[in-house]
This record gives structure tokens, C-alpha cells and sequence, in this order.
């Protein structure tokens, strides 16, 4: 499941955030999964994010690593991509490329910032546990790829060892507090 889609005629890439009523401005047979080109439906509760999903009897047939992406992952992915450049400066003129096929390493970044000068910057929202074995080897991955990497670890992914690993090893990790970040969102809306 996913935030983005292709216009099969355009192949222009589709953000379901952009619209209001997914399911009143895009026609479905429009859409198609911008990884594998398979058929796509919307899921759009009342309550729940809008997102894209393959039929469930037939997924993705692209055999990249991505993560599993619960609500949350879903909502931290679209606000890191919409607001990350109102707060930081540098990324003012980044262009964010949300669920981006990195083809060298055969992953999907959650985000990837393009800047005009051509460097990429993955952003990746680890919520799920992992280790720091596997930060190090998907962090690897993205760089022998030429693309860097910025992590931010929320729920369990969240632990001292990860954060001091990052720190000691990449200088830098950022933290998500989902109830603390869903409030202050929801409090805006
Ligand atoms: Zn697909």
C-alpha cells in the first residue's frame, strides 16, 4: 500500500494527497502501481489515510525491499515530505520523490529529495524494530548508490542502542512521536 500511483496515459506520478475525494477526481482505470504497473484500488475509510493498494490476490509483483506500512508509516511519509522544507532550509528547492525506486539496490525509499544540482537524499521512517546490523546495511545500500540517507526511527524502532548508533556512526537521527506529532496535526486540521 501506498501514497502514489502513475496515470497510465501520462505516466505522470499521481499523489494521493492531492486530492480531496480520491475516488470522485481520478478515474479508475487510470491508475496503476508506478513499480510493477499492476492494477490499483483506493482505500479511503472515513477516518483512515487515503492510499492506493494492489488487489490482495494480486501484489506487487516488484520484488524490491520495501517496508511494511502501517497508518502511521503512511502519515509521517506524506508530513516529512510536505513539511520537511518549511523547516529546513536547505531543502526549500529539494523536489521530495515519495515511495522512489532506487534500481541499483532494488529498494523503495520512502522518500527521496531531489536536488536541482542532482544529489539525492533518501528519507527513511523506520517504525517496526531493527537492528542496527540492518540500519547499517540498508544506510550501505543507499550510498554505494550514491544516494544518502537520513533516518528517522519512531515506535519500536526507537531504542537508545539505534539512536546512539546513528549518532556515533552518521552524526545525526530524528525521532517521530506518533501521539505527540498526530496531535499537534489534528489539532491543525
Ligand atoms: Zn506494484
Amino acid at each position: 500500500m501506498g501514497l502514489v500511483a502513475k496515470n497510465k496515459h501520462t505516466n505522470e506520478l499521481v499523489y494521493i494527497f492531492d486530492y480531496k475525494n480520491p475516488r470522485s477526481e481520478l478515474k479508475k482505470d487510470d491508475l496503476l502501481c508506478h513499480l510493477c504497473g499492476g492494477e490499483l484500488i483506493i482505500k479511503a475509510g472515513l477516518v483512515r489515510i487515503k492510499h492506493f493498494s494492489h488487489k490482495p490476490n494480486s501484489p506487487c509483483s516488484c520484488d524490491y525491499e520495501r517496508h511494511p506500512e502501517s497508518e502511521e508509516h503512511l502519515f509521517f511519509k506524506r508530513l516529512i515530505a510536505t513539511q520537511l522544507s518549511s523547516e529546513f532550509e536547505e531543502y526549500l528547492n529539494a523536489k521530495p520523490l515519495l515511495e522512489y525506486p532506487v534500481h541499483e539496490v532494488h529498494r523503495v525509499a520512502d522518500i527521496v529529495f531531489a536536488f536541482p544540482s542532482g544529489w539525492l537524499v533518501a528519507h527513511e521512517i523506520q517504525l517496526s524494530s531493527i537492528t542496527t546490523e540492518q540500519l547499517e546495511r540498508r544506510t550501505n545500500d543507499y550510498r554505494n548508490a550514491g544516494v544518502d540517507v537520513i533516518w528517522w526511527l519512531g515506535k519500536s524502532a526507537d531504542t537508545e542502542t539505534n539512536r546512539q548508533w546513528l549518532y556515533k556512526n552518521y552524526g545525526e537521527c530524528y525521532t517521530l512521536d506518533w501521539d505527540e506529532v498526530h496531535k499537534i496535526c489534528t489539532e491543525n486540521d
